[in-house]
């Protein structure tokens, strides 16, 4: 990138809430039933019938306000938003324009190397969805209006970002806290989250504002860093030739990796908004965002923090297990079943989190919740470590055997016969057995060769095939041979 330029980045996030019916009828937000299966009157835009708003709606949208640090307004109104398309039978969407129920907010947004920004949060408003056009099933476009007025809510971000990969830091993190709100299933690819991003540049050191164009149709994080990148280079490359931007929607190709020119951008008075007359304004007391307030899960951050205070974890450890509420709900389900808890044990657990269960996990491409061990169970196998039962060798079969039978530890111990063998006398057996076999190697460790020492070690433990408790091994073989 040309060093002489600065991007501005403002996003537009929609999120498609996971209520049980839709935002201003009770026709199922389910999806997958058949085309025009979910409506009514109401969401098929039929003249003369009337929108009732769905309190959940609003509650979600609270949520995600509280979350943000922004305040709730406290009497905030509908609009319509007037265009014509096809999937959209009423020829305008319910939406909010002036008074938007959140507003001035912001995330501390972590860019990876150790340092945040702050992005500000202009407002999060209540929308709905439109239906959706399929042209790929028919010689002609089919509609299917099952979306129509699926509850919607729309962050939109301060022109706070300067590089995509801040604009990609700041949507991981608007991801990360719908999906531990539960309001939102925070799914691009599906749709069910989508962004718009912003795009102009300038030079440095300019303080206004340069004209901008908005990137459409990204549907994965990925996607969202390459349409910036990409746009960013189009701008300087064109202002350098001595054009001009022109402000307009392009929207991201994918399979080639460039953006094309969907239309002119329209300005909000191209939609002719107006208060919706249908709908009461929507009025939010003290008590209603109190209760909203209570109803809040701990937020990824806190709860990130809070991991490395209370067990001692690494940073590093705390980020990947606080990803995604139910891999942290894991990892806390698992520790409460410690038998001794301390710093060495919850690293443990940690540790088998991070590589054996999230292994298995990834490779099965399937979730935390579908994972056949249960957390009670790792517990008991970092229990049998931390006891001496089993060794960390052994419990790797434990594990293996685990996933494959979904039998607790113990009871795999107890029927392979796993158990560790910490009886002195029999390791001692074999440790002078060892040493009677390999008298060079005795000679060379005592004439100060140390390293032979594992050698030892080895020996004994395949002797008693892995199951010798290696702390005693160690103990003996010490005890022997420093004379
Ligand atoms: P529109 O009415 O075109 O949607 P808004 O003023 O509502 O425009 O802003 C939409 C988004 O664009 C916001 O996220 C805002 O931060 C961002 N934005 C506004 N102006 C610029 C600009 N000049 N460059 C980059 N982003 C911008
Ligand atoms: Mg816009
Ligand atoms: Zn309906």
């Amino acid at each position: 990138m040309n060093g002489n330029y600065e991007a501005v980045i403002g996003l537009e996030v929609h999120a498609q809430l996971l209520t049980q019916s839709k935002a201003f009828c009770s026709c199922t937000t389910k999806f997958g039933n058949p085309p025009n299966h979910n409506t009514c009157p109401v969401c098929l835009g039929m003249p003369g019938v009337l929108p009732v708003l769905n309190r959940k709606h609003v509650d979600y949208i609270m949520k995600m306000g509280l979350a943000t640090n922004c305040s709730i307004t406290p009497r905030s109104i509908f609009a319509r938003k007037n265009y014509f398309y096809p999937d959209l039978p009423k020829g305008y969407q319910i939406s909010q324009y002036e008074d938007p129920i959140c507003q001035h907010g912001h995330l501390e947004v972590e860019l990876g190397d150790g340092t945040t920004k702050r992005i500000g949060i202009t407002r999060i408003h209540m929308e709905e969805d439109a239906g959706k056009l399929v042209h790929d099933m028919h010689p002609d476009t089919l509609v299917d209006v099952n979306r129509c007025g699926v509850p919607l809510i729309e962050i939109v971000s301060e022109p706070d970002m300067h590089t995509s990969h801040e604009a990609y830091q700041y949507l991981s993190m608007i991801k990360q806290i719908i999906t531990y709100l539960g309001i939102c299933d925070g799914n691009m690819e599906e749709g069910s989250l989508r962004c718009d991003a912003n795009v102009s540049v300038r030079l440095r050191g300019e303080t206004r504002l340069g004209t901008k164009t908005e990137l459409k149709n990204m549907n994965s994080f990925r996607n969202v860093e390459r349409a910036i990148d990409y746009e960013i280079s189009r701008q300087i490359e064109l202002i350098e030739d001595g054009g001009r931007v022109v402000q307009e929607s392009l929207l991201w190709d994918a399979d080639r990796n460039v953006a094309v020119s969907m239309r002119s951008k329209e300005e909000a008075h191209d939609y002719r908004y107006f208060p919706e007359p249908d709908l009461v304004p929507v009025v939010v007391n003290d008590a209603w965002v109190e209760q909203v307030r209570s109803e809040l899960p701990e937020l990824p951050q806190k709860r990130r923090d809070r991991f490395i205070e209370a067990y001692a974890l690494p940073k590093y450890d705390a980020d990947i297990l606080t990803l995604e509420r139910p891999l942290a709900d894991y990892y806390e389900s698992a520790v409460a079943g410690l038998s001794v808890k301390n710093p060495e044990t919850f690293k443990a657990v940690s540790n088998w989190m991070m590589t054996d269960v999230l292994r298995v996990v990834k490779d099965s491409n399937g979730t935390i919740a579908e994972f056949p061990v249960v957390p009670a169970s790792l517990a008991s196998m970092v229990n049998l470590i931390t006891e001496g039962t089993i060794s960390g060798k052994i419990a790797k079969e434990v594990f293996e055997e685990m996933l494959a039978t979904g039998e607790t530890p113990n009871a795999v111990v107890e029927r392979k016969g796993l158990v560790q063998i910490s009886d002195t006398g029999a390791i001692e057996a074999i440790i002078d057995e060892i040493l009677a076999a390999n008298a060079g190697q005795v000679e060379q460790y005592r004439a100060g060769k140390s390293q032979v020492f594992g050698f030892f070690v080895g020996a004994a433990m395949k002797a008693m095939k892995g199951k010798a408790n290696p702390k005693v091994v160690n103990d003996l073989l010490k005890k022997k041979l420093d004379v």
